[in-house]
């Protein structure tokens, strides 16, 4: 049942290598209206990489399993028996998101804060109705965070070396800057750098002796004479 285009219809057809021509029916032909770009220029997308083999990454030129390679969504959709990838591996990409969104943090930022004001009853709608879930989330996510820099710090305790309850106890207490909150940023891993790890019990037992050695006494003192 092919409707018979009337005289002056525009239609959109596509022309090969993703792109879209427009055409117009004149006088019972179809007649391009935009040019399409001439031909060496169109193939000049696909020399950038004529250079890689297949599965090499494009930025640092490493032959990867092609699981390596993100996919392109958009591009399945289309055409779903075939899969499409990326040209750049995901640790590349990875690093390249992390760096766009660190050029970009103030802007984003702004843009964030812009979006939260726009559509702030939804957001509070959703977060209403799914209170339980998003906890559990956050729950979750905060432990992995602490596994991460429990980890770091060899993840058992320094004195009876056990695994549970363990917390970020300073070495010297004097150097401390701010508790160990469970976030991964350059700060905390800093700060990290004058932990050690110990359990609930042998932390309580250590603060303890800190004090009657005066240690923790002296240095409670110290800070304040230096505020003045
Ligand atoms: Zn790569
Ligand atoms: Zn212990």
């Amino acid at each position: 049942m092919n409707r018979v285009a009337p005289e002056g219809e525009i239609r959109f057809v596509k022309n090969g290598s993703g792109g879209l021509i427009k055409r117009i029916k004149q006088n019972g032909k179809w007649v391009v209206i935009s040019n399409p770009k001439p031909r060496e220029e169109w193939l000049g997308g696909m020399q950038k990489y004529a250079h890689l083999k297949p599965n090499q990454c494009i930025i640092c030129g490493e032959i990867k399993p092609e699981e390596e390679f993100p996919k392109l969504t958009y591009r399945s959709k289309k055409d779903p028996d075939k899969i499409y990838r990326r040209k750049e591996c995901k640790s590349c990409r990875k690093v390249k998101s992390q760096k766009y969104i660190n050029d970009n943090h103030e802007r984003l930022g702004e843009r964030r804060r812009e979006l939260y004001e726009i559509n702030i009853e939804s957001i509070q709608k959703r977060r209403d109705e799914n209170r339980d879930e998003i906890n559990e989330k956050a729950r979750i996510s905060h432990h992995k965070r602490k596994n991460i820099l429990i980890e770091m710090l060899g993840g058992k305790c320094v004195d009876c070396g056990t695994t549970e309850k363990l917390q970020f106890d300073h070495i010297n207490p004097l150097e401390k800057s701010f508790n160990i909150k469970c976030v991964l940023s350059e700060r905390t891993f800093k700060e990290l750098k004058k932990c050690e790890l110990r359990c609930a019990n042998c932390h309580l037992e250590k603060t303890k002796n800190d004090y009657l050695s005066g240690v923790l006494y002296s240095g409670i003192t110290k800070n304040r004479l230096d505020r003045g």
